[in-house]
């Protein structure tokens, strides 16, 4: 396909649903639709969960087929690097590139730990052989390291000797990768996850970030903004990192585990991490936004979001401060098979937009595909805000 690139486009439009949704034809999106009607009942989304578990823990040959031409195929660039490549390349028409995301979660062995390192340096080489398609590879330490151990490690107990060695082989697990990704030109970004363990990955991702970001940044740290303190965190990184002579790496989300703090914070009678409110979170994500924009020549910036208004934010701060749309130290992403309204758009006008494309056995990914289902399923039956942009568009096309 042709490149769509259309530079003269003052700020994207991202209700233009025409340009959203081009890659795909009339069957495809009537189909799309159709998964995401069925996802929008919560009913199903609660019970098609605990049966998707159960047939996949059952090895039942129907239940992946169900699975694997649905939700698997909206949302899971394919189950082996290999089979990603269509979808990379499909991305790489529309003017988007890829961050490669291995899906297996909540592992628990050390023989796991060294499959996921494995695995990612797989990751890395393959993204270094695709002429840029891919230049970013994801990665979370929790697929590195036993959980147990990093919350052990940040409340501050003395680990035990074996434990002590577990970490040091933890350490030496990120680091390879680090290292693969930095010799290969490749950038690694980490997730972060609950607050609980979140100190211990935070370490972990300052010592790589001060060894492989020197000139430039290949290691990319993850700030939750619906927590209270992370956008104070955010400015003391940053201003710590200048200290210390490297440059940081910033992929700025608003968080995913919102509830299990909330749930946490009661239980265990500590005040919730978490802001008061969404309006809370929304300024200190967008204060962020502005402080990265202002600083892109000591840090490289990520605005991994859905949020129209924080996507269009970003677009605006650059158009104003006259930072080139392609500029290397920012970027735009979207969980693959979601908000295509966002991505291509951005695609369109020129900026650097990425898809987080997980990969993955289909029972390897089953945890990701329920947290997408529930982000899907409307409560309050309303059509949900990608559901609404697969009507409109089926009506621009006559096809509603
Ligand atoms: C590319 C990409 C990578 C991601 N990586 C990570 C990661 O590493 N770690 C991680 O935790 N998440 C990650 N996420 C998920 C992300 O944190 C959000 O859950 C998700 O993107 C929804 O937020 P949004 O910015 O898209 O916007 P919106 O849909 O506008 O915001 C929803 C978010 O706002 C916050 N919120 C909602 N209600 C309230 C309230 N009452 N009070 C306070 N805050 C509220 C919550 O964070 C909620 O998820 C990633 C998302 C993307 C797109």
């Amino acid at each position: 396909m042709a490149s769509i690139t259309d530079k003269n486009m003052k700020l994207p439009d991202f209700s233009d649903t025409a340009t959203a949704f081009a890659h795909m034809d009339n069957q495809e999106l009537k189909k799309t639709a159709w998964l995401f009607r069925m996802m929008n009942k919560p009913w199903l989304v609660k019970y098609g969960s605990s049966l998707g578990l159960v047939a996949v823990e059952w090895n039942l040959p129907f239940a992946e087929k169900i699975i694997r031409h649905t939700i698997f195929e909206q949302f899971v660039g394919g189950s082996t690097l290999l089979e990603s490549q269509k979808s990379i390349d499909r991305l790489s028409n529309l003017n988007t590139l890829t961050i490669l995301d291995y899906g297996a979660e909540a592992k628990e062995t050390e023989q796991d730990f060294n499959h996921t390192m494995t695995e990612n340096i797989r990751a890395i080489d393959f993204a270094s052989q695709g002429e840029h398609k891919v230049p970013v590879i994801s990665t979370k330490v929790t697929g590195l390291a036993r959980f147990a151990l990093l919350e052990k490690m940040q409340s501050a107990a003395t680990l035990s000797k074996e434990e002590q060695n577990e970490y040091r082989n933890a350490l030496k697990r990120l680091d390879t990768i680090c290292f693969h990704a930095a010799q290969k030109g490749v950038a690694v970004f980490i997730d972060a996850e609950e607050s609980w363990i979140q100190d211990s990955l935070d370490h972990l991702v300052w010592l790589m970030m001060k060894r492989y970001n020197k000139e430039k940044v290949v290691v990319f740290n993850t700030y939750q903004l619906y927590r209270k303190d992370r956008l104070q965190f955010l400015m003391e990184s940053a201003d710590r990192a200048r200290e210390s002579g490297f440059m940081l790496g910033a992929k700025l989300v608003r968080g995913a585990y919102m509830e299990k703090e909330r749930k946490r914070s009661e239980e265990m009678g500590y005040p919730n991490p978490i802001n008061p409110d969404k309006q809370t979170t929304d300024d200190h994500y967008n204060t962020a936004l502005r402080f990265c924009a202002d600083h892109l020549d000591e840090m490289a910036v990520c605005n991994a979001s859905h949020n129209a208004q924080s996507n269009l934010l970003l677009a605006e701060i650059m158009e104003q401060k006259g930072i080139p749309r392609d500029h290397p130290n920012t970027m735009f992403s979207q969980l693959y098979g979601m908000s295509d309204n966002l991505t291509f758009n951005l695609a369109k006008g020129g900026y650097r937009v990425a898809k987080y494309v997980p990969y993955g056995q289909v029972h390897d990914v089953i945890p990701y595909l329920i947290r997408r289902a529930q982000e899907n399923s409307s409560v309050t039956g309303d059509a949900g805000r990608e559901l609404s942009l697969i009507l409109t568009e089926l009506e621009r096309r006559n096809l509603g």
